[in-house]
């Protein structure tokens, strides 16, 4: 794995009516021709990412929307999926012309207010018309107390403005990664990461959640120690001292909460997750909210990528039987996939999510912020598997904020 995951990237979401010139901009920022430019207006129809690193931010994504402001059924499409993005943008640039306050940028700050995301103001073209003073007065009114002027051939000044204006509006505490589970163990501790390989397993490599927990824990000066479910206790007798940290797969939590010495603290690599992207405490009470759950509820199974569902699919076999064992009854249970979430959240009782491992922290909040909305209990997979086998309580010990919400 040689490229930062797009999850882990700073996302920075280009927004603006139809020829703005966020497409030019994005490739003057870039120094590539990463988007299709046109004069022909609407020329940008389907979201367009370009990984970069803007240094001194580190690893970005920016994302090219298609414009707003087109009232045919097309743009309103375009719109759609540009509406979209706001949910997985950690900072929105905002592109106008000199001449450009309408309707759309009134919409579109109105979407950056109410999310209370960092945003920036880029007037573009400005070697064709420059803003007048009254224009850069009303930009103030609407918030941006300063703006960038962009224009071809100022790559160097541009972008340099673009770096500060991003590092002035973006809350510091986002530009530092949180830990995954240093902040758990002393410097010099040790972990140990059980890590089944079954038949889901990628062939020849561990996934995201593991290697990301591997270096974690590298970059806390941990020693790691990985095995397979079946060779934990060997390993454990093995030891000198025992680890500071056990953290295995939800699929085998039952197995590690019963076998382990309770005074080992254990815990899952869906929690460790669950804390780092989402809101651990909203996902526990998610979690509770399975005690209440009756034969015929409605509960929505949501994924956050397509992929090739096996015959024991935890999302769609594994996490249903669970539920239907422990309310002692058949559910009916709808599965939504890839970066549709059904606006009927109200018709659910539950919401039970995967990982989330391809969506970043914006877009994982968004969608709780969303059940939150419809008043729907949400938690994901790894923390429902933890409570229905009764393990919940031991494998949130390493965090006593939301150990009693069990
Ligand atoms: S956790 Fe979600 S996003 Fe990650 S691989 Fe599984 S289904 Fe896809």
């Amino acid at each position: 794995m040689n490229n930062t995951p797009k999850s882990l990237r700073l996302q920075i979401a280009l927004f603006g009516r139809t020829n703005a010139g966020k497409s030019t901009f994005l490739n003057l920022v870039t120094g590539q021709d990463t988007a299709i430019t046109s004069p022909v207006a609407g020329t940008t129809t389907d979201i367009v990412e370009k990984a970069m690193e803007l240094l001194p931010l580190g690893p970005v994504l920016f994302l090219d929307t298609p414009g707003f402001g087109d009232t045919t059924e097309l743009g309103s499409k375009r719109m759609e999926r540009a509406g979209k993005v706001f949910d997985r943008a950690d900072v929105a640039v905002l592109l106008l012309t000199a001449d450009g306050w309408g309707d759309a940028e009134e919409m579109l700050v109105a979407e950056i207010r109410k999310r209370n995301l960092p945003a920036v103001c880029v007037v573009t073209q400005t070697d064709i018309r420059k803003p007048s003073d009254d224009f850069l007065q009303l930009l103030k009114e609407k918030g941006f107390e300063s703006v960038i002027f962009s224009a071809p051939g100022e790559r160097e000044n541009v972008l340099n403005s673009f770096k500060a204006e991003l590092l002035k509006v973006i809350p510091a505490e986002r530009l530092i990664d949180p830990p995954l589970l240093g902040d758990l163990i002393p410097a010099g501790g040790t972990v140990l990461l059980i890590v089944p390989i079954d038949l889901q397993a990628p062939k020849g490599r561990l996934i995201l959640p593991q290697v990301q927990a591997i270096r974690d824990a590298l970059d806390h000066e941990a020693s790691v120690i990985v095995v397979r479910e079946n060779n934990f206790l060997p390993m454990l007798a093995n030891l000198k001292n025992p680890p500071d940290l056990v953290v295995c797969d939800s699929q085998i939590v039952k197995r590690m909460a019963a076998e382990i010495p309770p005074e080992i603290p254990c815990t899952t690599f869906s929690i460790l997750f669950a804390r780092l992207k989402g809101d651990l405490k909203t996902l526990t009470e998610g979690a509770a909210a399975i005690q209440s759950l009756k034969p015929g509820d409605k509960v929505l199974i949501a994924e956050a990528c397509t992929h090739h569902a096996a015959d024991d699919d935890i999302g769609r076999v594994k996490i249903p039987n669970a539920l239907q064992k422990y309310v002692g009854g058949t559910l009916q249970i709808d599965v939504c996939a890839g970066r549709d979430y059904p606006a009927n959240l109200k018709e659910y009782k539950l919401i039970v999510h995967c990982g989330g491992c391809m969506f970043n922290r914006a877009e994982i909040l968004s969608r709780l912020q969303a059940a939150k909305d419809a008043n729907v209990p949400i938690t994901n997979y790894g923390v429902a598997l933890s409570f229905v086998s009764g393990a919940l309580k031991q494998v949130l010990k390493p965090f006593p904020s939301v150990e009693k919400i069990i």
